[in-house]
């Protein structure tokens, strides 16, 4: 920013410095809190739009700070992958994971099977040994792999696409689900779907709540055509109101997902609503 006229350095300067210091202190903070247990997983669900059950739930992790109180993840994440952090949080993240979906599915003996989502950093992607932990993962829990399904953001190719290709497709071989996240958010969308190996596309919320603008309809129906056929789901993500979702039933749009139908929650409210496979 713009430097001022005469005596104010102190007014100039701070902002940056208090920024850096700030997130200094919450990389400290981080890495005793994966150690300290305050990092954990709630799960916000997803509904298959043909007959109003859940289909499964996306994993979002929470830190609650002690001092600072609930820490957003769009503050943490940005921290964790620049110092590295997110190795151990996405493993930690995986793990959990897989380890609530296959308490739910031990519960459940009829319908088609839950699924997870996990979210997955470009840095986690692109920098660390992704396939190893998703293996690891996969034995460990002993889940049935396409009912992990990890989410990509579309960012993360624009670093390196043939790298990032080759781990989605050794990821694949291993069984798991993968999907495009934000989809429609980005640069080169398209060009992910020529180039990278997904099942699912979520549609940014921006697309999904109405808000008044005419293009908006146009978009997401495209998309979720789009989305068919490449032989591809589509789950849209955002929904809050009723009209949002008939919208979608409308436009053949298969899973939804949004405060409309449940807000993040424990791992024991989702077990619990797994069990009654209904929507909240
Ligand atoms: P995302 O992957 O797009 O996750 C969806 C976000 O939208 C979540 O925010 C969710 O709480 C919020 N959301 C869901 N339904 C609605 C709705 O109807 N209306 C509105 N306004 N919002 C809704 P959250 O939990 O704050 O997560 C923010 C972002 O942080 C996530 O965006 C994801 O990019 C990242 N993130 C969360 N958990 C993880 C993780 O375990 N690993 C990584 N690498 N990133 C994560
Ligand atoms: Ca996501
Ligand atoms: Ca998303
Ligand atoms: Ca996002």
């Amino acid at each position: 920013h713009a430097k001022r006229q005469g005596g104010d350095r102190t007014s100039l300067y701070r902002p940056g410095e208090i920024v850096r210091r700030d997130s200094d202190d919450l990389q400290a903070d981080l890495a005793a809190a994966l150690e300290g247990g305050e990092i954990e997983l709630v799960y916000q669900p997803i509904i298959r739009l043909s007959d109003n059950t859940i289909a499964g739930f996306e994993a979002l992790v929470r830190w609650e700070h002690p001092r600072r109180g609930s820490v957003p993840p769009s503050e943490f994440i940005p921290v964790a992958e620049e110092s590295g952090l997110i190795v151990q949080l996405g493993l930690f993240t995986l793990e959990r994971a897989a380890r609530d979906l296959a308490l739910w599915q031990a519960a459940l003996r009829e319908g088609p099977p839950l699924f997870v989502s996990v979210n997955v950093s470009s840095q986690q992607l692109l920098r660390y040994d992704l396939i190893n932990d998703v293996k690891a993962v996969l034995a460990r829990s002993g889940v049935a792999p396409e009912t992990l399904k990890l989410e990509i953001t579309e960012s993360l190719v624009m670093q390196n696409p043939e790298f990032a290709a080759k781990m989605l497709e050794e990821i694949r071989n291993l069984g798991a689900s993968l999907a495009l996240d934000d989809f429609g958010t980005g640069y080169s969308a398209l060009s992910y779907l020529q180039r990278f190996p997904f099942d699912t596309i979520k549609v940014d919320r921006s697309f999904v709540a109405n808000n008044g603008s005419t293009a908006r309809p146009v978009i997401l129906r495209s998309i979720i055509t789009l989305a068919h056929d490449l032989g591809m789901d589509v789950v849209a993500e955002g929904a809050e109101t009723e009209s949002d979702t008939l919208e979608l039933i409308q436009l053949g749009c298969e899973y939804v997902q949004g405060y409309l139908y449940g807000r993040p929650m424990s791992s024991q409210m989702a077990h619990q609503m797994a069990r009654r496979r209904q929507q909240p």
